[in-house]
């Protein structure tokens, strides 16, 4: 017997035969003797429903007392889908019982629509495990300090999931999507895109950070952090499937000493269409320009991403850097009305038709040449390369958005993402 959790996303719970569905596959395994701690999503659609509607009211109306409602708002979508789920539960035989965040409690900071778990009391849980009940926790939310209600971000359901795995030492966290796993990359694009067996933790954070939407950031962060076994898998096979066959599907996200690893050097390529350029041209190469430009852009609140600085030439340079596309028009303002003048700055340039693409692969840091061989099969395409970074793990490329598709192409077959990995 094994303390088992398991998260439903949206499309999961969609409708009540969708929970029913669900309900059906948490109680084949309760009954194969495992203690069930079910973690769902909001049924598709409600959380941009329920904000929606406050969009409605105030619309782009930002401040800590507008956010405190948001979260009141939004938690109630996984309050509603975690009744439905219990109460299908009943139906089909079992004890069970549903938690609101706050009724764990799943206690978190006070950073509303955005707030991080910071402890989680499993006295009660447990409690009800041990007298046989499944028990149903909310995703996406907590509460804080002062007994606020918060959420964590969206697609914050995934976090919750591995922060109660981690904090109950569960033996493993299922993760039920709408895909049956990690892929090689996104197979709307590369339809020979094959599904990872296994992918290790900072691979997946590579890629959940490069774009690859499967997991929510922060819950890999957490599952690497406290060495928790995370499994995606899909909620779309037959529910009365075999359970040591549902157990092996699906990509195990593990450690990378882990012996049934796949060997292969790049695991995946990711890509983000997300992302705009700014160059500034011409900036006078002296100490404390990169800060005074990049200073101004973090008081605006604006994540960089990627970042350029040249040679100098004859005193000066030139610096670039990608922000997200959101961002871009709010940068440039402020870079034109108050940094660059100061700074004597030449030029100012941007482009938001980029797109990043990288391979990633824990492969890169024991063999030479990939970067090279990545550059080769995007020249023999044709394909401008504008920017490239990279980490031990991965490479990172900006080219012109309308080659996206040819480059992901073009990279996933030079590096024979097609083909199964050798062990
Ligand atoms: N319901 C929330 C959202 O849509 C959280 C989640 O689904 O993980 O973002
Ligand atoms: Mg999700």
């Amino acid at each position: 017997m094994a303390l088992i959790v398991h998260k439903y996303g949206g499309t999961s719970m969609g409708s009540t035969e969708r929970i029913r569905n669900v309900a059906k596959r948490v109680a084949k395994w309760h009954r194969a003797g495992h203690q069930m701690v079910v973690v769902p999503s909001a049924m598709s659609g409600e959380t941009n429903r329920l904000l929606g509607l406050a969009k409605e009211l105030a619309p782009g109306k930002a401040s800590p007392s507008y956010e405190r409602e948001l979260d009141m708002l939004a938690s109630t979508g996984e309050q509603a889908s975690s009744a439905l789920l219990a109460i299908a539960l009943q139906a089909e035989g079992l004890q069970s019982v549903s938690y609101a965040g706050w009724q764990v409690p799943i206690r978190t900071n006070n950073a509303y629509t955005k707030a991080r778990i910071e402890s989680i009391d499993d006295a009660r849980v447990r409690a009800d495990l041990d007298a046989g009940k499944v028990v149903i926790v909310t995703g996406f939310q907590g509460m804080d300090d002062a007994g606020n209600i918060t959420t964590l971000g969206r697609g914050g359901s995934d976090t919750s999931a591995v922060a109660v795995a981690a904090a109950m030492k569960a033996q493993e966290c299922l993760i039920y999507t709408d895909v049956d796993g990690v892929y090689t990359t996104d197979p709307r694009v590369v339809p020979e895109a094959r599904r990872l067996k296994t992918v290790s933790f900072e691979e997946m954070l590579e890629m959940a950070s490069l774009g690859s939407k499967v997991l929510q950031i922060r819950s890999v962060e957490f599952a690497g952090k406290y060495r928790v076994p995370l499994r995606v898998l899909s909620s779309f096979t037959p529910w009365d499937i075999d359970i040591h066959e549902e157990a092996a599907s699906g990509t195990l996200i593990t450690f990378e000493e882990d012996e049934n690893m796949e060997q292969a050097i790049v695991s995946g390529i990711a890509f983000n269409r997300d992302e705009a350029k700014i160059a500034l041209r011409g900036v006078p190469d002296k100490p404390g320009i990169a800060y005074q430009i990049l200073g101004a852009v973090a008081q605006a609140n604006v994540e960089v991403d990627m970042i350029i600085q040249n040679i100098s030439k004859d005193g000066r340079t030139d610096f670039s850097f990608t922000v997200n596309r959101g961002d871009y028009a709010k940068i440039m303002d402020l870079l034109r009305s108050s940094v660059i003048k100061g700074l004597g700055v030449e030029d100012l340039e941007g482009d938001t038709k980029i797109c990043k693409v990288s391979i990633v692969g824990i492969g890169m840091r024991s063999h030479v040449g990939i970067a090279s061989k990545m550059f080769r099969a995007l020249s023999e395409e044709g394909i401008n390369i504008q920017m490239i970074s990279t980490s031990e793990i991965k490479t990172s490329v900006v080219i012109d958005e309308k080659y996206i598709e040819l480059a992901v192409r073009a990279l996933h077959k030079a590096f024979d993402l097609d083909q199964p990995a050798t062990a």
